[in-house]
C-alpha cells in the first residue's frame, strides 16, 4: 500500500463486473530480471503518477508483471476477430489488464501489460514480446499522440532478462500500455457469437457507460452507440489518411470502440505518396493498403453492427434496416472529416466539396512524380515548394497557380493561412529509416540515445521553429521498399 501511495496508482476493476465469459482472472507471470528501458515522464505526470517512484525496484517489478499492482485484479480479456477477413477466437494471448487507473481528472484508463506471458487465449504462442516491436509501438504511438491522433499510449518498456525466439533470438520485453479501454469490435463479436443475449447486453451497457455515458438513458441507446462508434472511427481513419499513416493490420480485433488507434504491429508512415502503399510483409493481397483503409473501416464497422443487431431491434429485419441506415453515415462522415482536414492542410478555411478536384490533382501529381507526402505539404506551408522536385513541372506549376488563386478567394491574411497550415502539416513524422536506426542502436548496442532524440522530435511534430531538418530527410540509399513485420 505504501508503494502504491507513492507512485499514485488508483485502481478500479470495473471490467471484472462483466459476465465471467468476457475475461479470465490471471496470476502474474514473473520474469527473470526486469530492467526499465524507457519511461514516459509526460504521460506519467498526466496520469498523476510519480515519475521517480515509477522507476523504483518495486515499480519496475510491477511494470514487468512480476507482481500485481495494489488494488488491481489482473485479467486477460476475451475477444474474437476477423483477421484478414477470417473469423477466429482470439483474446489477450500475451497481455494482461492490470486494472483501470483513475486519473486526477477522474478519467478511467486501462493499464495493460503487453508481452506478459501465456494466458488461456495464447493458442500456440509463447505470450511474450520482443524488445524491438515493443519499442516500435512506443515510438509510433507517442508520435501519433503528438500528431493529435487518438491513440493508446505507452507508459514504459522493460526488458525481461529472458530471450525470446522469433526469426532471430531477441531480448524479451514487456510494455505498459495506457488506453481509454481495450474494448474492440472483436470484443462484441465474441459476445455476440459465444455469449448469451444477457452477456452481450452487459457488454454494450458497459461500453456505453464508459465511453458514451450520455446515451445511457436514451431510447435505443444501442443504435446511438453504433452511430457514435461509426463517427469516431470515421474521424480517426480520416486523420490517419491525412498524415499518411498505414496501420497495416486493421483486423476487427484491432479496432477500438473508443476511437483510439490500437495495436501497432506492422504500421508505418508513407513517405513517397502512393495510394497502393503496403508495408506489412504478410499483407500479400494488399487488403490494408493506404487507399483501402477507409473502406476497411466500413467493413469492420459492419461487423460491429452485425454483432449489435439483436440489441438494436427485436425484429431482425428492422434491426438490419436500422443498422444499414446507420452505416450509410460512415462514408459521409469520413469525407467530411477528410475534406476539412485537407482544407486545413492547404490553408483553405472554407473548404467545399468542389475543392476535391484541387486536392485530388495535387495527390495525383505527387504520385506521378514520386513526391514525399509529408515534405510536400511542409514545403507548401513554408512557401518553399521550389525546394521540391515538383517545382518546375508544368502540370504542378499550373496546380500551384490554381491553389494560390483559391487562397486569394478567401478574405484571410497570408499569416493566418500559414498558421493554419503549420498546425495541420507536421514537420516530422517517424520516418522508417529513423525508426529502424533507433531500434538497431537500442537492441544491438543498448544505446538508447538515438531513440530518445527521435522521441523528442516526433512528439512535437508541428514545431516549425525547431531545427528538425535532419529528420525531414529521406534515407540516402534506396535499398528497395520498406517492409514491416507483425509485432509478435
Ligand atoms: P496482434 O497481432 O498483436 O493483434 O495479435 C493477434 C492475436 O494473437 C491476439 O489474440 C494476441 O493476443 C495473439 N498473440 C500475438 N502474439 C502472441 C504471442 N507471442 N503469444 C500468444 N498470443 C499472441
Ligand atoms: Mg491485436
Amino acid at each position: 500500500m505504501e508503494n502504491n501511495l507513492k507512485i499514485g496508482w488508483n485502481l478500479e476493476n470495473t471490467y471484472t463486473s462483466l459476465p465471467n465469459i468476457m475475461f479470465s482472472e490471471m496470476d502474474v507471470n514473473p520474469v527473470n530480471n526486469p530492467k526499465l528501458i524507457i519511461l514516459n515522464e509526460k504521460l506519467a505526470k498526466s496520469l498523476g503518477l510519480d515519475y521517480t517512484a515509477l522507476k523504483s525496484k518495486v515499480s519496475v517489478e510491477e511494470l514487468a508483471g512480476n507482481r500485481a499492482l495494489e488494488g488491481g485484479i489482473p485479467i486477460a480479456q476475451a475477444y474474437a476477430g476477423h483477421q484478414f477477413g477470417h473469423f477466429t477466437m482470439l483474446g489477450d494471448g500475451r497481455a494482461l489488464l492490470l486494472g483501470e487507473h483513475i486519473s486526477p481528472s477522474g478519467e478511467l484508463f486501462d493499464v495493460q501489460l503487453k508481452g506478459s506471458g501465456r494466458t488461456p487465449y495464447s493458442r500456440g504462442g509463447d505470450g511474450r514480446a520482443g524488445l524491438g516491436p515493443m519499442l516500435r509501438e512506443y515510438i509510433i504511438s507517442e508520435a501519433m499522440h503528438g500528431l493529435g491522433i487518438p491513440t493508446t499510449r505507452s507508459l514504459a518498456v522493460v526488458t525481461t532478462g529472458e530471450d525470446i525466439m522469433r526469426e532471430m533470438v531477441q531480448p524479451g520485453a514487456v510494455m505498459a500500455r495506457i488506453a481509454a479501454s481495450h474494448l474492440r469490435v472483436g470484443t462484441f463479436q465474441f459476445a455476440a457469437k459465444w455469449g448469451t443475449p444477457k452477456d452481450l447486453k452487459a457488454l454494450a451497457d458497459y461500453a456505453i457507460e464508459r465511453h458514451y455515458p450520455i446515451l445511457m438513458d436514451k431510447e435505443n441507446r444501442y443504435l446511438l452507440f453504433l452511430q457514435e462508434v461509426i463517427e469516431r472511427q470515421a474521424a480517426l481513419i480520416a486523420k490517419w489518411q491525412l498524415v499518411g499513416f498505414i496501420h497495416g493490420v486493421m483486423n476487427t480485433d484491432n479496432m477500438t470502440i473508443s476511437g483510439e488507434t490500437i495495436d501497432y504491429g506492422p504500421c508505418a508512415f508513407m513517405d513517397t505518396y502512393n495510394r497502393k502503399t503496403v508495408f506489412s510483409s504478410i499483407d500479400i493481397q494488399a487488403r490494408y493498403a493506404y487507399e483501402n483503409q477507409p473502406n476497411i473501416g466500413a467493413w469492420n464497422l459492419a461487423r460491429l453492427a452485425e454483432s449489435l443487431l439483436s440489441l438494436i431491434h427485436e425484429d431482425q429485419e428492422q434491426a438490419v434496416e436500422l443498422a444499414q441506415k446507420a452505416m450509410t453515415a460512415y462514408p459521409e462522415k469520413y469525407e467530411e472529416y477528410w475534406l476539412a482536414g485537407m482544407g486545413n492542410k492547404l490553408g483553405i478555411f472554407n473548404i467545399e466539396h468542389e475543392d476535391i478536384s484541387l486536392i485530388d490533382t495535387l495527390l495525383q501529381l505527387m504520385e506521378k512524380y514520386g513526391a514525399d507526402y509529408t515534405n510536400t505539404f511542409r514545403l507548401l506551408t513554408l512557401g518553399k515548394i521550389d525546394e521540391s522536385d515538383l517545382f518546375g513541372k508544368k502540370d504542378f506549376d499550373l496546380w500551384h497557380e490554381k491553389w494560390q488563386q483559391r487562397l486569394d478567394e478567401q478574405d484571410v491574411s497570408k499569416d493566418f493561412i500559414q498558421q493554419l497550415m503549420q498546425k495541420s502539416n507536421p514537420v516530422v513524422i517517424p520516418r522508417n529509416h529513423r525508426v529502424e536506426e533507433a531500434l538497431e542502436a537500442a537492441i544491438e548496442r543498448e544505446d538508447y540515445s538515438i531513440l530518445e532524440n527521435l522521441l523528442q522530435v516526433i512528439t512535437s511534430p508541428y514545431d516549425y521553429s525547431s531545427d528538425y531538418i535532419d529528420y525531414t530527410n529521406l534515407p540516402s540509399d534506396t535499398s528497395g521498399p520498406y517492409k514491416t513485420f507483425c509485432g509478435t
